[in-house]
């Protein structure tokens, strides 16, 4: 009850000052935009600030391999617009051509038990003092293709076949003085180690591509079932992960919309 007083409160004075604002004339008709933009940045603010508190509190205790952080991630309520929520990056960001097409970088955007992982080595580098940014989780189809028509340094799986399309697959980059270092092939060797240690398959171990910010876990599936639609249950997962099923089901759909919003995007490219 006192939450939804405290809400009913909050929106009268959101809802007060954007009428203050636009009161052009006794009738003009109230435009409820600015106000939608407000409450997405309020909610991508605090999500950013749930990631950042649960990195600090995985570095203050000690990190164990598997951990599952339910309360801190939710994420999935099944809202129409949650997929707009995730963030991404602009070609260039980290200081390399990347394409047209935005990255996705939300780390809910990726299986929630690979996600753990991930969150778990950006943790154990930053306790060893390698800051790591997230360069690319989920990709759609439209940006594979992108990156497969960039040329063979980027990417030699067409649609269907990279293991970011499942959420299966993360790009990072350390950041030295805030600034990504690509080629730090001891750097990399270190974090590369670091991933390996989590159970995860690095890219590092390639040749055709080298590929040493990717890291991907399948649990087993092979790429087929994975474009068949299978997503991995991890063991024991119904413990850690009560909710995975539905979970995953959500991510489909959000993948589905992104999918879609990338598609308008490359044809206009
Ligand atoms: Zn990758």
């Amino acid at each position: 009850m006192r939450g939804k007083i405290r809400f009913t409160v909050l929106f009268f004075a959101v809802a007060s000052t954007f009428a203050r604002a636009q009161s052009s004339g006794p009738f003009a008709s109230y435009d409820c935009r600015p106000e939608e933009e407000m409450i997405r940045a309020t909610e991508l603010e605090n999500r950013a600030k749930r990631v950042k508190q649960l990195l600090d509190s995985l570095i203050a205790s000690e990190i164990a391999t598997a951990f599952s952080i339910p309360d801190i991630l939710p994420v999935y309520e099944d809202t129409l617009n949650g997929w707009k929520y995730w963030t991404f990056a602009e070609n260039f960001a980290f200081g390399k051509n990347r394409g047209n097409i935005p990255m996705i970088t939300a780390l809910e955007a990726l299986h929630p038990y690979f996600r753990d992982k991930v969150i778990a080595l950006i943790a154990r580098a930053r306790k060893a003092g390698i800051e790591l940014a997230v360069v690319e989780t989920y990709r759609t189809r439209a940006k594979q293709m992108e990156y497969k028509s960039m040329g063979r340094k980027y990417t030699r799986s067409g649609a269907g076949a990279s293991k970011h399309q499942y959420g299966l697959a993360v790009d990072v980059v350390p950041l030295v003085n805030g600034v990504p270092e690509w080629h730090n092939r001891a750097l990399w060797h270190k974090i590369g180690v670091m991933g390996e240690r989590l159970g995860l398959r690095w890219g590092g171990r390639w040749r055709k591509p080298y590929d040493p910010g990717h890291f991907e876990w399948t649990g087993g599936l092979t790429t087929p079932q994975l474009a068949a639609g299978q997503l991995p249950l991890p063991p024991k997962c119904s413990e850690q992960y009560p909710c995975l099923e539905q979970d995953l089901k959500l991510l489909k759909k959000f993948w589905n919309e992104w999918e879609n919003n990338q598609a308008v995007m490359a044809r206009k490219n």
